[in-house]
């Protein structure tokens, strides 16, 4: 089943983003690593002993705005309990107690939902301050913890009541081999038309995720190509009535859905053409590293001759350009074309981001890349690349030894990319590969 999704709200500057940042630690260096990637990321899995769990930093939602901080908390608040299944509630020592806390407080009671109180910015080591007991005044059922998000100490403390907090029994087992579809794309777009024409008949259960309030509706089917869980993102509409709302929501919506997927089906609507708000929602995909498949849909609405699909798919390459592994599709949801082609690319996509290589024929085909196209070299010195291995898969992550980081080029990485498409496929999946220098930078020609 999903992972836990656990939220942190507080005030501005309060240090959410640090301890965002300290929580998640490789893994954000990991996402430095994937060309283009310019966005800081609000959601991201963290892990603690064997436990994986989901958190966002509702603070980076919303970055410049000037609503007053009340207007913002009311905001992340609402995201929080909407979507989170444990809430870490941030303050600051330093600043004491503020009237603001005690009315996020309020706002966060009434979620229901389980709150973890951190009094930040507790820097001093030894004896708690006499001002971390004020905090207790707010009257949660759990003890607060005092925390230095900056030196990492009591991060512990609030790792282990995330873990207490949250309900782990259905993790992953239920999961096994079912491979998790987000379904994602603009409002009107045709997200719930498509997942009602291919789950018609095999449909099984149509539900909540068991157990959790959250809003994507998952859907699951089981049929001839394996059980599939849909998840479907499109109620983000039908819950807010102001319109730059709905931009904010549906792109954490499609935020959430994303991270729990294997495989992401970005759609368009072929009436309006790829837009640039298409564009943001299939990075979202990209960035995540998920295997992704582009459908056009309501293929019945337009007026086609020979150059029609040709037409299409250049503007979407050339909008899309940072993923060109993704296959494209055009399906109608009304009259059913093309829809019995999706099962099937799904299975092969999210196959192609499962694969694993082994490192020996990795290294043959570094050898034989490194022939065809020698190394970049330069003030006399040359790369020298010594072995390859891939260290994770979904998306399939590599890992490459170097005897210079600086000299390994982006063109030589794509070409190497290039490579390991050409002899091993992974259509459909994003690629990711990680440069490793290693020993002492003393080469030269
Ligand atoms: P956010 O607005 O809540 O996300 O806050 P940030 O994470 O951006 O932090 C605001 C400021 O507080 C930054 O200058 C941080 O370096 C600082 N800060 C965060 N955590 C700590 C901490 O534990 N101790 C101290 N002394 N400063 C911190
Ligand atoms: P969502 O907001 O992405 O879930 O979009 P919906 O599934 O609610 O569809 C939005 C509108 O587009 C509805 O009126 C659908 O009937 C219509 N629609 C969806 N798919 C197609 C299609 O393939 N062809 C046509 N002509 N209309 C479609």
């Amino acid at each position: 089943m999903a992972k836990p999704i656990v939220a942190i709200v507080g005030r501005p500057n309060v240090g959410k983003s640090t301890l965002f940042n300290k929580l998640i630690g490789e893994r954000r260096s990991i996402v430095e690593d994937t060309p283009g990637v310019t966005r800081d990321r609000i959601y991201a899995e963290a892990e603690w002993g064997e436990h994986k769990f989901v958190i966002i930093d509702t603070g980076g939602i919303e970055p410049k705005s000037d609503d007053t901080i009340l207007k913002q908390m009311r905001t992340q608040a609402e995201i929080a309990v909407s979507s989170a299944d444990v809430i870490i509630f941030m303050c600051d020592i330093r600043m004491g107690l503020v009237a603001d806390d005690r009315d996020i407080a309020i706002m966060l009671k009434k979620s229901g939902k389980p709150v973890i109180l951190v009094v930040n910015k507790a820097d001093s080591i030894g004896a708690v301050p006499l001002e971390f007991y004020e905090f207790y005044e707010l009257g949660f059922e759990r003890e607060p913890i005092a925390l230095s998000s900056l030196h990492g100490t009591g991060t512990g403390d609030l790792l282990d009541a995330i873990v207490e907090e949250c309900d782990f029994s259905n993790e992953d087992k239920s999961d096994e081999g079912v491979i998790n579809v987000a379904v994602i794309g603009k409002p009107n777009a045709g997200k719930s038309s498509i997942i009602n024409r291919i789950c018609g008949e095999d449909r099984m259960i149509v539900s909540d995720i068991a157990g959790t309030t959250r809003d994507a509706v998952d859907t699951r089917v089981e049929n001839e190509y394996g059980v599939f869980n849909f998840i479907d993102t499109a109620g983000i509409r039908r819950k807010s009535k102001v319109e730059d709302r709905i931009e904010k929501f549906s792109v954490l919506r499609a935020n959430m859905a994303v991270e729990r997927a294997d495989v992401c089906l970005i759609m368009i609507d072929a009436g309006d053409g790829i837009t640039e708000q298409d564009e943001k929602i299939a990075g979202i995909s990209h960035e995540a590293g998920k295997a992704a498949i582009i459908i056009v849909n309501k293929w019945d609405t337009i007026e086609k001759d020979n150059n029609t699909v040709n037409e299409f798919n250049r503007k979407i390459k050339t909008a899309l350009s940072y993923m060109p592994y993704a296959p494209i599709l055009y399906v109608s949801a009304k009259t059913g074309q093309r829809i019995s082609n999706i099962y099937p690319l799904i299975k092969s996509v999210y196959e192609e981001s499962s694969r694993r290589i082994t490192t020996g024929m990795l290294n043959d085909l570094l050898n034989d890349a490194m022939t065809r196209v020698q190394p970049p070299s330069d003030k006399g010195k040359r790369l020298k690349i010594y072995y390859m291995t891939q260290v994770s898969s979904n998306p399939p992550t590599f890992v490459i030894f170097c005897n210079s980081e600086e000299l390994f080029h982006f063109s030589y990485r794509r070409y190497i990319e290039n490579c390991l498409r050409d002899t091993f496929g992974f259509s459909g999946t994003p690629i990711k590969i990680i440069i490793r220098q290693k020993g002492e930078d003393n080469s030269s020609d």
